[in-house]
């Protein structure tokens, strides 16, 4: 892979017409060491999030062991990187042929469930496969209430009163058993941890079975843009987060337990920008080479404003307006389809033109993992960026962050 020093020096020198992924490896192996200082248990990177292999090796080498899985790719991608990896198989809703593959070629024996039937599932499995399924320790995933810019707490999860029947059914089978819960992605009210333990507490008492863990899950939060225009937005820091989810569980009494966390977001957002290029600009909107269908979808739902800064291309001598005067452009992806313009602008000066380029900063979490081949355009080039983006000179759209370092 190419090096540079910053995604400015690898655009003017590449010109690239394709978007360019800025990998910056130092970055992801400071983000997961500072997620394993802070958080009080077993730190077990969600692999969807951002599963490249150059992403799993970086994580091993800053002594993630423990891995987030959910289908046979990511069990292999993780295990093709890392043969002692642990991992964690924390889909609720799995394949039958999965579940083998888990249990007998990846000796995975950590599960997790939100219904019977998936009980039933691995049950027969494992009795299939000659497995002593009381080697197995199956997780209950409960439903919360969450308030995370991705509500994800709809789709899985078992009513408080049903995870209290699965754990005793769990039990009673023989199987080890644990609480999990996943409150969303970009969590930013530190209550939301606080309820979903008040939630595994009134599981745990009403079950009455021995646990062998508590899974807190993921949606610890990264740090992203805002308009610049307008006063910045004060999210809760990882530090004040997990000050807060300490404190619960101190108080729920859940500190004797063996604690797993699934972090994704925040650990790999900051390690990637994206170069991309402006390849017309019509007015006040930018049509870019990329798009919801590549790097950009996560911030589609429009609740992510995606830090922007401006690389100018030299070879544009004449420019019209004012290269202090900031305004927001609508961003027009790179497809023919017409819902792929991005729902939030871009904060660039007003002098920004066609040919010129942008990077995006903070761009590793469900980028490249939600690529698409879509109308023929893939983005699949990376270079190694040696500065990380939010150091140097202040992005334009990216005023929040020095408010978040505080
Ligand atoms: C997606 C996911 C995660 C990671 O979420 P982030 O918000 O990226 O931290 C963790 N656990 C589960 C079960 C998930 O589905």
């Amino acid at each position: 892979m190419d090096r540079y020093a910053t995604a400015r020096d690898a655009a003017l020198k590449m010109r690239p017409d394709v978007s360019v992924y800025c990998f910056r490896p130092h970055v992801l192996r400071e983000d997961a060491r500072r997620f394993k200082e802070l958080f009080p248990g077993k730190t077990a990177y969600a692999v969807k999030t951002n599963g490249e292999p150059m992403v799993i090796r970086a994580l091993v080498e800053a002594g993630i062991d423990t891995f987030d899985v959910a289908s046979p790719a990511e069990f292999a991608t993780v295990r093709d990187v890392s043969p002692d990896a642990e991992l964690l198989y924390m889909h609720p809703v799995k394949a039958q042929s999965d579940i083998r593959l888990a249990l007998e070629r990846f000796a995975i024996r950590t599960l997790v469930v939100d219904h019977e039937d998936e009980i039933a599932k691995i049950l027969r499995v494992a009795r299939a496969l000659d497995i002593d399924h009381t080697t197995i320790t199956v997780f209950v995933r409960i439903a919360t209430k969450g308030h995370a810019a991705y509500e994800l707490s709809k789709k899985f999860g078992a009513a408080p009163a049903h995870a209290v029947e699965l754990l005793q059914r769990l039990h009673n089978i023989g199987f080890g058993t644990g609480l999990c819960f996943h409150v969303g992605s970009q969590v930013e009210d530190p209550e939301t941890y606080e309820k979903a333990l008040a939630s595994a507490d009134w599981v745990r008492n009403r079950a009455g079975v021995p646990l062998a863990g508590l899974d807190v899950g993921g949606g610890f939060p990264a740090a992203y843009g805002h308009d610049p225009r307008s006063r910045a937005p004060q999210p809760p820091s990882l530090e004040e987060i997990m000050e807060r989810l300490r404190a619960g569980l101190d108080e729920w009494e859940f500190g004797d337990l063996p604690l797993v966390a699934e972090p994704g977001r925040v650990i790999v957002a900051r390690a990637f920008s994206l170069i991309v290029r402006v390849l017309l600009r019509k007015g006040k909107r930018l049509y870019i080479n990329d798009g919801i269908w590549a790097s950009l979808s996560d911030s589609w739902t429009g609740k992510i404003t995606l830090p922007a800064r401006f690389i100018p291309d030299p070879n544009i001598r004449r420019r019209n307006g004012d290269p202090e005067n900031i305004v927001p452009f609508k961003v027009c992806g790179a497809t023919c389809d017409s819902v792929d313009i991005l729902t939030r602008p871009f904060y660039l000066p007003e002098t920004v033109d066609t040919g010129d380029w942008i990077e995006i900063g903070h761009i590793g979490a469900y980028s490249m993992a939600l690529r698409t081949r879509f109308n023929g355009f893939y983005p699949d080039t990376f270079v190694e960026v040696a500065e990380p983006f939010d150091s140097g000179e202040a992005p334009e759209s990216f005023a929040s962050l020095e408010t978040m370092a505080d």
